[in-house]
């Protein structure tokens, strides 16, 4: 039976980060749920459709069809046989994908596929609901959170780094709008699952995050 490791919470807690260097110790196949739903989000955006518009996204859901490659390890998103990973991560991306995840036929659809993906490799699966919907059974569930100022500082230092112009105190309010559409959407909203195990990372160093984590899988295997 092949194993999964489910990593949830909320934007900014550095899931991807912690699970791709989990997945390369433990030699898992590391999937990125919020990826699929960016690239539906950015669909819809190719699509000229508005985020308030249901009937629009959900009559377009079924034109977009979503794949995973892996290319040495590394997880790349197809839209339509079209490479769109390297278009992802732009914040206009993110906030439609945090606004068109509400809708339940976009949620079906990238579920269906997720499940299908973990029942063929062990995997290192992080998202938002992977723990209490996708993934209910799997052998270990973290919530990885951290506090709204910290995310929003660690946002703000990657922006500057790259040279790109940022605004805390927006980031930190793009941030509170994302948890609270998250945990306040109606299907499979952002929470702890009964079974996860809490790591709150505000004042952990990345490296401290995933020993502690390897500590959880470890103990749960034993
Ligand atoms: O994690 P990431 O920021 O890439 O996710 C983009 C958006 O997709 C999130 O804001 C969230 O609303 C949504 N999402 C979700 N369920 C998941 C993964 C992501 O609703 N399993």
């Amino acid at each position: 039976m092949a194993i999964n490791i489910a990593i949830d919470g909320p934007a900014g807690a550095g899931k991807s980060t912690i699970a791709k260097m989990l997945a390369k110790e433990l030699g898992y196949v590391y999937v990125d749920t919020g990826a699929m739903y960016r690239a539906m989000a950015y669909y819809f955006l190719q699509q000229g459709i508005a985020k308030e518009d249901a009937a629009a996204i959900n009559a377009a859901v079924d034109g977009a069809d979503v794949t995973i490659r892996y290319e040495d390890g590394a997880q790349k998103v197809l839209l339509n046989g079209e490479d769109v990973t390297g278009g992802l991560r732009t914040e206009q991306v993110g906030n439609m994908a945090s606004s068109t995840s509400v809708y339940p036929a976009v949620r079906v659809k990238l579920v269906t596929l997720q499940q299908k993906l973990a029942k063929t490799a062990d995997v290192i699966m992080d998202g938002r609901d992977i723990g209490t919907c996708v993934l209910p059974d799997a052998q270990v569930k973290i919530y990885l959170t951290a506090s709204v100022e910290t995310r929003a500082k660690r946002r703000y230092d990657e922006l500057v780094e790259k040279g790109e112009h940022a605004d805390l105190a927006k980031i930190a309010e793009d941030i509170k709008e994302r948890d609270y559409r998250d945990m306040h959407r109606e299907m499979s909203p952002l929470r702890q699952a009964d079974d996860a195990v809490l790591v709150d990372s505000s004042d952990m160093s990345i490296e401290q995050v995933v020993s502690a984590i390897l500590g959880i899988v470890k103990e749960k295997q034993a």
